[in-house]
């Protein structure tokens, strides 16, 4: 069976270099409590509208019920209006700079986004990785499916992240990269009902083969490899290339 490091390179290879969430800390942020229960596209739309004003300073002085109007689109408004609230707060102690926490360790800011309401796990690691360049790996129900297609077994979600950290370098860069290419993977061939003929994992995965034959070869080679079928993002540029972490090298 791959390990973590092999099923990284074969998504790598085949999907290319993924996207990253974004340059900005606060958008991150923002956008990883407003993606909770819908989809990232709506998230993109309000935050195209928000523009210029998706600063932490902006939305602090905002008063509840103007917060709520500006995200109402992206459902649960009045839940995610207080969970954003709280995070500016938090964010605040960090004089909203990422940098204002580089002595404070991982595990404490994990502990501190977890007691904001309304942050559970993957929705703090999501921050750690992508807004603070922190190795904290990212935990989705995509990253379960997948694994558990290609024949893993895990107990809990502490086995899937001991299993990934075990055999990755500890960089916040890669485990960002990972977290997409999943995502990836799973919008493109490991879907629900999922198309494993253009596959690049199918001679690794356990999945029994008849159930594997759930659509024609030519419609498989399409969703995977034509450029034209590949979800926009795929396709925006890499925005960490401009920011501040260190370039990858892996072992
Ligand atoms: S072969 Fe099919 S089930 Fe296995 S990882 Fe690929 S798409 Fe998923």
């Amino acid at each position: 069976m791959l390990n973590a490091l092999e099923i990284y390179e074969i998504l790598l290879a085949a999907y290319g270099r993924p996207r990253w969430w974004s340059d900005d800390a606060f958008t991150v942020m923002f956008q990883s409590v407003l993606v909770q229960n819908t989809t990232f596209s709506g998230v993109e739309k309000t935050c195209a509208a928000i523009g210029k004003r998706l600063t932490p300073q902006y939305m602090e002085r905002l008063s509840t019920q103007e917060l709520e109007e500006l995200i109402t689109p992206c459902g649960f408004y009045r839940a995610k209006a207080r969970t954003i609230q709280a995070l500016i707060a938090w964010f605040r102690r960090y004089r909203f700079d990422p940098r204002g926490a580089q002595d404070v360790p991982t595990h404490d800011l994990r502990k501190e986004l977890l007691a904001i309401r309304g942050i559970g796990a993957e929705t703090a690691d999501v921050i750690l990785v992508y807004a603070f360049y922190r190795p904290s790996f990212v935990i989705d129900a995509y990253t379960r499916r997948f694994l558990s297609r290609l024949g893993h077994s895990f107990s809990d979600d502490t086995a899937i992240r001991e299993f990934m950290v075990s055999v990755l370098p500890r960089d916040a860069r890669l485990y960002g990269w990972y977290h997409w290419l999943i995502l990836d993977h799973c919008i493109s061939c490991c879907r629900k009902s999922p198309v494993c003929g253009a596959c690049p994992l199918r001679e690794y995965c356990e999945r029994p083969a008849a159930e594997r034959e759930t659509a024609s070869p030519g419609r498989q080679e399409k969703i995977c490899y034509n450029t034209e079928n590949i979800p926009p993002r795929r396709r925006t540029a890499f925005a960490a290339d401009s920011g501040e972490i260190p370039p990858l090298h892996l072992p």
